[in-house]
């Protein structure tokens, strides 16, 4: 599915699959996240020609998440943008991690392109033309981002916003930098923002996220009990119940680890 935020930005995602932005520019475009698989990513390749009449220059990776990234691979020999994080967690993937995540055939067949341009915090950039800043945030994992285009007011969050979608909660998540890259967002006050999941809207998806987040925190520190937090509509009316139940598992574990003080 593709959906039209303006006549020059495109959101492609189907079914709750991390969506992929294109960004039309002067006389290229860019690709924020590259889904999962590479022909998918060179189908988006074609209609960026297709539609624009543009080629993809540059591609920016939201976080390390094998379907924001492992699409990259279709884009050999562009410059792939990422936080320094998002580089450093990737070089570590070895063989059994990319099996895990394509299957054995796919993992044989195909390999995984690496940011080739990082950056730590901030950066600005002008890509194909147009202003473009990326602002290194964590929270959802240590390495996430968001890219700011200031003069469409449209902001891509990457998967610190899920819209429609339970959020995904990995072990690595950290819910009080969470909680402040979604002010971040806000204070920012984009007109449009397009989460990693779900379509894209105004600023209450964010706002709705941030509810869910302290709604996850209250139950882990004890404050409401399951019922209650099943209760909440912002909770259980999400699509991927299951993605719930492995995020919940997630960080009870890791505050566990904390307690611990492992
Ligand atoms: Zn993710």
């Amino acid at each position: 599915m593709v959906d039209k935020i303006s006549d020059r930005v495109l959101v492609i995602g189907e079914g709750g699959s991390a969506n992929s932005t294109l960004i039309a520019g002067k006389n290229c475009s860019i690709l924020v996240d590259t889904s999962l698989f590479p022909e998918k990513a060179i189908k988006i390749s074609k209609f960026s020609m297709d539609v624009f009449g543009l080629p993809i220059s540059y591609v920016i990776n939201t976080h390390y998440h094998p379907d924001h990234t492992f699409g990259n691979s279709a884009f050999e020999g562009l410059d792939i943008i990422s936080s320094s994080r998002t580089r450093e967690i990737m070089e570590k993937m070895d063989y059994n991690y990319i099996k895990a995540v394509w299957g054995e055939e796919e993992a044989r067949k195909n390999h995984i392109t690496l940011p080739n341009v990082v950056f730590d915090e901030k950066k600005q950039m002008s890509l194909c033309g147009r202003k473009i800043s990326l602002i290194h945030l964590g929270g959802h994992t240590p390495d996430s981002i968001v890219i700011f285009l200031e003069d469409e007011s449209i902001l891509v969050a990457g998967d610190l916003v899920f819209n429609g979608y339970h959020a995904e909660i990995t072990p690595d998540s950290a819910l009080e930098k969470w909680l402040y890259a979604l002010d971040y967002i806000r204070n920012l006050q984009p007109f449009f923002v397009v989460p990693g999941h779900g379509r894209f809207g105004g600023l209450e998806i964010v706002g709705k996220m941030k509810e869910y987040i302290l709604k996850i925190q209250m139950f882990i520190h004890g404050r409401i009990d399951d019922s209650e937090l099943i209760k909440d509509p912002n909770v259980s009316k999400r699509m991927f119940p299951e993605l719930f139940a492995s995020s919940i598992e997630n960080i009870l574990k890791y505050s566990k680890i904390k307690t611990q003080g492992v």
